[in-house]
């Protein structure tokens, strides 16, 4: 049997990309309940259908949240229906690149997006979380997806870069932190990953999306959702503390 089994995981950033195939790969892995949250109702609620349809004993409760508005956050995890309430791993995905610009050209209000999104509001969803890990006597998952990005910046990408290094930093004091614990403190580095992200990059432009792409043979969702499950499904004792997952070409 699975070590996930019974398991309650709270995905954020569950409508799409990385966060949607992690949400099958889950279900199709143990009979879990997921928690899964985004901006776009709709699509989660279309996601719970086509997961309890095809996976028994799948449990899946679609909610709306804006990870960057921290003061619904708190609210949120506070009013989980019990069958839900005690979450045993987050999944910290949520997260958008919006515009390449030089420093002196930027959109400060994308900054403070991609800031409140990538970073603030996976802070706040750790704190949140980590009271439910420390209630019921330290036990729990963090995983938080960070990026190549993380680790070497591009030009373009200032803004981006810095949160992503951000979420390194803050995944690595959170593990020293819970060091005497038995809460895991995850980071998966994506390399290049062919989702909406780069649409969402370009504000829906599709052909500057698409360029991303050519020549190269980018990793699919599924590729980081199954790496996400291995780590999260390892004996208690074994932590993959960070982890860079590259398409070939990117190694
Ligand atoms: P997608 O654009 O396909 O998915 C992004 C997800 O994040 C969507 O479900 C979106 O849902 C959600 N999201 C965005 N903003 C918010 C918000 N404020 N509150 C809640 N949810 C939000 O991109 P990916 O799947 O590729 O990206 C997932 C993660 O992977 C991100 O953190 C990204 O930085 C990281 N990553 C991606 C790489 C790539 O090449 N694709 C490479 C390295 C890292 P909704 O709009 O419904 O809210």
């Amino acid at each position: 049997m699975s070590r996930l089994e019974g398991k309650t995981i709270f995905i954020t950033g569950a409508s799409a990309g990385i966060g949607k195939s992690t949400a099958i790969e889950l279900a199709k892995t143990a009979k879990v309940k997921l928690i899964l949250a985004a901006r776009r109702l709709p699509l989660v609620e279309e996601l719970k259908k086509e997961i309890e349809s095809k996976y028994e004993g799948v449990k899946v409760l679609p909610l709306k949240l804006d990870v960057s508005k921290i003061e619904t956050i708190e609210p949120t995890i506070a009013s989980l229906p019990e069958e839900f309430a005690n979450v045993d791993i987050l999944i910290n995905n949520a997260g958008l690149a919006l515009g390449i610009s030089t420093v002196q050209t930027l959109d400060m209000q994308e900054a403070l997006t991609m800031i409140n999104t990538n970073v603030v509001g996976l802070i706040a969803m750790s704190k949140a979380v980590l009271q439910i890990f420390y209630k019921n006597g330290g036990k729990g998952d963090i995983v938080n997806i960070g990026s190549t990005a993380g680790q070497e910046s591009y030009k373009g990408g200032s803004v981006y870069c810095c949160t992503k290094s951000a979420v390194t930093q803050f995944t690595s004091a959170l593990r020293k932190e819970t060091l005497d614990t038995r809460i895991r403190i995850i980071e998966v580095d994506p390399g290049m990953v062919e989702t909406d992200f780069s649409l969402t990059r370009f504000h829906g432009d599709k052909s500057k999306a698409d360029s991303v792409y050519q020549g190269t043979e980018p990793l699919v969702a599924q590729d980081i959702a199954e790496v996400i499950v291995f780590c999260v499904s390892r004996r208690e004792n074994t932590v993959i503390a960070h982890t860079t997952v590259l398409p070939s070409h990117q190694a």
